[in-house]
């Protein structure tokens, strides 16, 4: 479904990531994991077309990456940090591609709501702005928004950073609940093994832009 083929990503001159081989089957839910600035940010987006490496290939469903409006609706991203806009509410924020494609308010609706159920948020909180909502619900927005198109393959960057321990374990459980219910791809970056390890059967390690390791927890614990 992805693939990353020898590709390198400098910033400036410097060799930030690569070269990397990697490559994720459709419906795979995979982990990239490791420490800060080990390149997992950068990973994800380059698999989605956020950046354009300076060497390599990127293949998605085979075929090299464009970068064309057809192709980023086949992604749904989460950024760092969920990314909502504060002057809009949940309701905006989630359903903003919809804009764009002159979706009339009924179906806007309907597709909300049947996302507010996936993404488990409580009613009353798509008409909330942002500084309103719990960071747990915030990123529940953030997570609406991704899916809104029914992407093939949905990408998360730190989907559960910057949350209490108990939002935490919550929103893990359901975004576990999620991936299996949507059944697509999935790639979420997170610097916590335990995390990764629950949300994710393959993990992918990256140390100083390489990858280290690849593979269940167990290989991980297994490896010398
Ligand atoms: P991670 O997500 O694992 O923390 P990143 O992908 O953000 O790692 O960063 C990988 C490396 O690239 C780090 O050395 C980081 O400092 C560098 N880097 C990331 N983004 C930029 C940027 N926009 N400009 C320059 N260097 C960057
Ligand atoms: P940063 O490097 O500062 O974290 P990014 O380059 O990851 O920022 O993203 C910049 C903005 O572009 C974000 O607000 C993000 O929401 C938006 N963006 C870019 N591509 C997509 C996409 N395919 N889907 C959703 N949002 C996107």
């Amino acid at each position: 479904m992805l693939e990353l083929r020898g590709v390198e990503k400098r910033y400036g001159g410097a060799l930030a990531a690569g070269p990397l081989e990697l490559a994720i089957g459709a419906g795979e839910v995979v982990a990239l994991i490791g420490p800060s600035g080990g390149g997992k940010s950068t990973v994800l987006k380059l698999l989605l077309g956020l950046l354009a490496p300076e060497a390599g290939t990127v293949l998605l469903a085979g075929a090299p990456l464009r970068d064309d409006p057809a192709v980023r609706r086949r992604f749904g991203y989460v950024v760092q940090g969920g990314g909502l806009f504060p002057h809009l509410t949940a309701a905006a924020n989630a359903a903003l591609v919809a804009r764009h494609l002159g979706w009339d308010r009924a179906r806007v609706r309907a597709r909300l709501e049947a996302l507010a159920a996936l993404a488990r948020l409580p009613a009353g909180a798509l008409e909330r702005f942002p500084s309103e909502l719990s960071g747990g619900q915030a990123q529940r927005v953030s997570l609406m928004r991704a899916l809104f198109l029914d992407p093939e393959v949905l990408l998360l960057d730190e989907p559960l950073g910057a949350l209490d321990p108990i939002t935490r374990a919550e929103l893990q459980d359901d975004l576990r609940a999620a991936f299996r219910a949507l059944g697509r791809t999935v790639v979420l970056v997170t610097h916590d093994l335990a995390e990764a390890a629950y949300l994710a059967p393959r993990l992918v390690v990256l140390r100083d832009g390489r990858i280290v390791q690849d593979g269940t927890l167990e290989d991980l614990v297994r490896a010398p």
